[in-house]
């Protein structure tokens, strides 16, 4: 008999949940690179940010020295609308795959949303707010980070203007209803309503679109506005800040039991959830506390990390955005349209970028059939349907589960479960008649995207 006593799901009280958030970036000894002004090519100012971003997101977006920011007491109360989250052990998944593994999850999804979005949704909402402005606007590809923010608007009193990437505005009617609902205006990307959408609409009539496009019109909306700022879902400094709520919760639940986890695993699309999730385990990693491994998965259709290159790119399309240094398959890419499983963003976090360049953290890619097969073992076993993209989590998690029944390794695995695949039965459709096809881009293909990496000066 298991003398375990670890329960199924771990949760803490009010009284345990964090009060800060944790910023990474004060232990990182090689920081990533700044945003650049595409114009200059010279470090994106302050003063240059906050026509884009709201000012307290300016200043959290370029503080790489403050470890803890104290959750503002307004954010504290909504996150106690859905959090703290649960912490989940896969008893039952460690059954069915007959593993000696020890699996957890930390899942993200029993918000409406359906994901880890609303965390920092309700952040930046919160500070566009504090600052008196009228909204925000956005793009959305799948449709998650709408979700979220129309959420986070409508508690704050926000306007929210929602770019949605057009194929996933036609095949995801359900989401775009839940964002109107909550009072956002969704408009298919690219629209006629930009001068970017309109430019890429003449150079690509018939387009589904692109977060990197609907990116652009969005922030175009934005900086012709004074009343508005832009918000982004992902990516950011400043949003991995305030997910490093779902590392926090997850450490301090774990450490009530004491357990240490040995491989930490998160699906990759922007990085934000991967990064919040790893946030405090890093840090001790950095700081020669402990050790862990850490792995980023990302859809082989779409693999910046393991693919891509490490420079500075556009994170859009349109080309009028600052300039990150990060993986990236470059501004471009647009991966193929049969690629059902979302995380189909060109780049990648640079905070997660530079840690992966110093090998800090490993990655890998995987296809679209392997990861719904993962996500139908998951969902028979443990109950929840899975969003695709945290699928690709669960692939990892169970691979390295196997691994472990192979050697016979009690290994510790905590793993994201990002979200819920409510709206992604079209998805699961596919794959559940057979015609879910993956499109795996050449070297070829790649090489068009690369081509178009910008020429960056010097950093003086
Ligand atoms: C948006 C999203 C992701 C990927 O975004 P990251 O910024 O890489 O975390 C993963 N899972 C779900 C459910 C999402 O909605």
């Amino acid at each position: 008999m298991s003398t375990d006593k670890i329960p199924y799901k771990i949760y803490l009280s009010e009284s345990e949940m964090p009060t800060a958030w944790y910023n990474l970036r004060a232990d990182m000894k090689n920081k990533p690179a700044p945003l650049l002004n595409p114009g200059t090519g010279q470090p994106l100012t302050a003063e240059e940010m906050r026509d884009i971003f709201c000012d307290e997101l300016v200043r959290q977006e370029l503080d790489e020295t403050t470890a803890y920011y104290p959750i503002p007491q307004e954010i504290q109360s909504f996150y106690k609308m859905y959090r703290p989250s649960p912490l989940v052990r896969a008893y039952c998944l460690e059954e069915k795959l007959q593993t000696p593994a020890k699996i957890y999850y930390k899942f993200e999804g029993n918000n409406t949303s359906g994901s880890h979005k609303l965390n920092s949704a309700a952040a930046q909402a919160y500070y566009a707010r504090q600052q008196g402005l009228k909204g925000v606007t956005t793009e959305t590809g799948a449709g998650q980070w709408g979700t979220a923010l129309s959420m986070a608007c409508s508690y704050f009193g926000l306007d929210c203007k929602v770019y949605m990437v057009k194929v996933s505005y036609e095949q995801k009617p359900f989401r775009r209803e839940v964002m109107r609902t909550y009072g956002a205006s969704v408009t298919p990307s690219p629209s006629m309503e930009t001068e970017v959408g309109r430019k890429i609409l003449a150079e690509h009539p018939g387009t589904t679109g692109s977060l990197g496009c609907a990116i652009s019109e969005a922030v175009e909306v934005a900086v012709s506005n004074p009343s508005y700022r832009y918000v982004l879902g992902s990516v950011l400094n400043q949003v991995m800040l305030h997910q490093s709520v779902i590392g926090l919760e997850t450490k301090a639940a774990m450490d009530k039991y004491g357990i240490k986890p040995d491989i930490i695993i998160g699906c990759a699309g922007g990085g934000s959830n991967l990064g919040g999730l790893i946030a405090p385990f890093m840090g001790e990693k950095l700081r020669g506390e402990a050790d862990y491994r850490f792995i980023a998965v990302e859809p082989a259709s779409c693999p910046s990390f393991t693919r891509g290159r490490f420079a500075y790119d556009f994170c859009d399309t349109g080309k009028i955005c600052p300039l990150a240094k990060m993986y990236t398959l470059g501004s471009g890419f647009i991966p193929s349209p049969n690629h059902a499983g979302g995380l189909r963003f060109h780049g990648m976090s640079p905070v997660l970028s530079q840690l992966y360049h110093d090998g800090f953290m490993e990655a890998r890619a995987e296809e679209q059939g392997d990861v719904f097969e993962a996500a139908v073992t998951f969902a028979r076993v443990e109950g929840i349907l899975p969003a695709p993209e945290s699928s690709h989590a669960i692939r990892a998690a169970i691979d390295e589960a196997l691994k472990c029944k192979e050697t016979g390794e009690e290994k510790t695995i905590l793993f994201g479960l990002t979200g819920t695949g409510y709206f992604d039965l079209l998805a699961y459709q596919k794959y559940n008649d057979g015609a879910l096809s993956d499109y795996i881009p050449s070297d070829e293909d790649l090489a068009i995207g690369f081509a178009g990496l910008p020429q960056v000066p010097k950093q003086t």
